[in-house]
């Protein structure tokens, strides 16, 4: 473990909360194991929800956690055009398409198909449009001006990675039998056709995060449990754009006592309301099992 380098990526959508807080003693803890440091890296590239007074919040509720991280920090939106030339390569295989879909007409579609398709991580899963926009159609909308997202198509993907795309796997930390380090096959096609180009930004959470993990040197991925499917998504793309893999580490994620995860809704439990109620960072370790 010396050679590792993590990182805590947090969206400034709300104020950290007791669930954050475990997290990022997680990974700052595992680096400061390793005599490491861990990166902060700032996840802000949905402008519709990120505020800037969260992010300094972000800055404020992790130092009075003691944690420490280089800076100045990664910011996402500020890194925009890196994301799209990302998109333009996996456009240049062939590997995306444009979809005009609008979130009701997916929704739909979905209800309609067939076989049930069933729940991805992420919500219904899209496996896709039944036929391909014809060169016609798509070149009509644009002009029009009509707002599409860009997906992934896995059809395409399965076709160009050939058997690598069921090779496809990743070492994860504490998934084997004995809690030991295993190697989990990834399913990307879980997932279905996601969006990695959103309408609005351009760009989507699985695609930077992916560049980012890569640039900044990431060894390890410490994150919740609830982003393991992602990493299925996350290895694909890796492998599709030449990029190195890191291990994972998906940590279990606290609930409350009605046994369900905190959220940013829960204001009784977020950092700032547990320092303004005079609990000590030792306190707010404890209450998170650390
Ligand atoms: N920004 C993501 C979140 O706040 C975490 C991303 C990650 O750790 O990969 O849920």
């Amino acid at each position: 473990m010396s050679r590792i380098l993590t990182r805590f990526a947090p969206s400034p959508t709300g104020r950290l909360h007791l669930g954050h807080a475990f997290s990022a003693l997680t990974a700052f803890g595992a680096a400061r194991d390793a005599g490491r440091t861990c990166l902060l890296r700032i996840e802000d590239i949905d402008t519709t929800r990120c505020r800037p007074e969260f992010e300094e919040a972000i800055f404020e509720d992790l130092a009075w956690l003691g944690c420490d991280w280089p800076k100045p920090v990664r910011r996402q939106s500020a890194h925009l055009p890196e994301y799209a030339r990302a998109l333009d390569q996996l456009a240049g295989k062939g590997l995306v398409y444009r979809c005009f879909k609008t979130r009701k007409e997916i929704a739909e579609e979905i209800a309609r198909a067939p076989h049930q398709i069933g729940e991805g991580p992420d919500g219904a899963i899209y496996p896709g449009p039944a036929e391909p926009l014809s060169a016609d159609e798509e070149a009509a909308r644009m002009e029009a001006g009509e707002a599409f997202s860009w997906r992934l198509s896995v059809k395409a993907c399965r076709d160009h990675l050939g058997e690598g795309f069921d090779g496809l796997n990743f070492v994860e930390e504490g998934s084997g039998p004995d809690g030991e380090t295993g190697l989990v096959k990834a399913r990307p096609e879980t997932l279905g056709d996601v969006i990695l180009g959103r309408k609005d930004v351009g760009t989507s959470y699985h695609l930077a995060c992916v560049h980012d993990d890569a640039l900044q040197g990431v060894t390890h991925v410490i994150r919740g449990q609830d982003l393991f499917f992602a990493t299925h998504l996350h290895v694909l793309l890796q492998t599709l754009l030449g990029l190195p893999r890191p291990v994972y580490r998906h940590h279990r994620l606290l609930v409350g006592e009605d046994g369900k995860r905190f959220a940013k809704r829960d204001k009784s439990l977020t950092l700032q309301a547990l320092r303004e109620a005079g609990r000590t960072a030792a306190e707010v370790r404890a209450m998170a099992g650390l």
